[in-house]
């Protein structure tokens, strides 16, 4: 089968890779309906995150089952089915918790390569959801979207205690960032700013409910939230970029008693203790535990009362994965969709 693979920082090239196939008696293969690329993708790809030789890229998925091991019960072949980007059992007792990606079995997804025309998905019944009938196509980028980026845009709103009546700030306008303004429109939030500078992101921000932009960034972007929030700084602010400028913005936007959930991958990050003590904020956040959101997206996107799949503004054949990998990087797309 043809799938991507990055060779170094900035190659990134689709090659010829083994079929997968099945090898624990949990596993399924799905054929893939559509793959992107992640922002998390371009860690490596730019090199701030080491490459060690050769690595099959993607982890965000949807398709058909293809074969099931003998122990799957849940899903069988020829179902719609998305999973995240780690698998899980859905069973431990953290999982109960609803902290799937935390499972004690947990496997990363993104190490056996999702994009691609084929994908073996370890502990199939925890890890798969499957739609409850094969969706029409144009719902495929909406579900696509749902089993990363609206999932963990999802989870930040959730770990920033957004709800009715408060108002929500979002650091980073990317694709998680601005499913994170749809989430926080979802579960009522009164007021949503959402900071960017791109004006076709702060345009998608508008239409998933942001009702204010502010395009300054660190200490002037602070000041503004503190401006529209008379001076005490947000209820629930988001994270969703993983740096140390991002993760303090939004440290600071909290007001004393608010929440902050921070949900970019964390690179090279150190929290001064003397003013997260004096803070008084709840910090949240981490890898999110999408399984246990995806009933409920799922549900969401089928009857059309959300759209998340408007993130992805360049769609390219799977061969052309370095073209969506050189958008994204250059921040001429917000979210490449491959088509397998
Ligand atoms: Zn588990």
């Amino acid at each position: 089968m043809r799938g991507a693979i990055l060779y170094a920082p900035g190659d990134i090239r689709v090659d010829e890779r083994d079929d997968p196939r099945i090898e624990k008696p949990t596993d399924a293969i799905i054929r893939l309906s559509a793959t992107c690329v992640c922002g998390s993708d371009l860690w490596p790809y730019r090199g701030i995150e080491a490459v060690n030789g050769p690595a099959p890229m993607g982890h965000e998925y949807v398709g058909i089952v293809e074969e099931a091991g003998s122990d799957v019960r849940t899903v069988k072949p020829g179902q719609f089915v998305i999973g995240s980007f780690f698998a899980s059992d859905n069973t431990c007792e953290i999982c109960r918790a609803g902290y799937q990606s935390s499972c004690i079995h947990r496997e990363p997804i993104g190490a056996l390569g999702a994009q691609a025309e084929y994908l073996r998905v370890p502990l199939a019944d925890g890890t798969l959801v499957a739609t409850p009938e094969v969706p029409s196509a144009d719902l495929v980028p909406s579900l696509l979207a749902a089993s990363d980026v609206l999932g963990t845009g999802w989870f930040a709103a959730i770990a920033a205690e957004v709800g009715p009546g408060k108002t929500v700030a979002v650091v980073g306008d990317g694709a998680v960032g601005l499913l994170a303004v749809l989430a926080a429109k979802q579960l009522g939030a009164a007021r949503i700013i959402a900071m960017s500078r791109h004006e076709p992101r702060q345009k998608l921000a508008l239409e998933f409910g942001a009702t204010d932009i502010v395009t300054e960034r660190g200490g002037g972007g602070v000041a503004r939230i503190k401006d529209l929030t008379n001076g005490f700084g947000a209820h629930s602010v988001i994270e969703a970029v993983g740096t140390q400028e991002s993760m303090m913005q939004a440290l600071r936007s909290t007001r004393p008693g608010g929440h902050m959930g921070y949900v970019g991958v964390a690179h090279g990050v150190a929290l001064p203790g003397e003013e997260l003590f004096f803070s008084h904020a709840h910090l949240h956040g981490g890898p999110a535990p999408v399984r246990r959101f995806l009933p409920e997206l799922i549900d969401l996107i089928c009857n059309r009362q959300i759209d998340p799949g408007k993130v992805f503004d360049l769609e390219l054949p799977l061969d052309q994965a370095a073209e969506g990998y050189r958008a994204m990087d250059e921040r001429r797309a917000i979210k490449t969709l491959l088509h397998p």
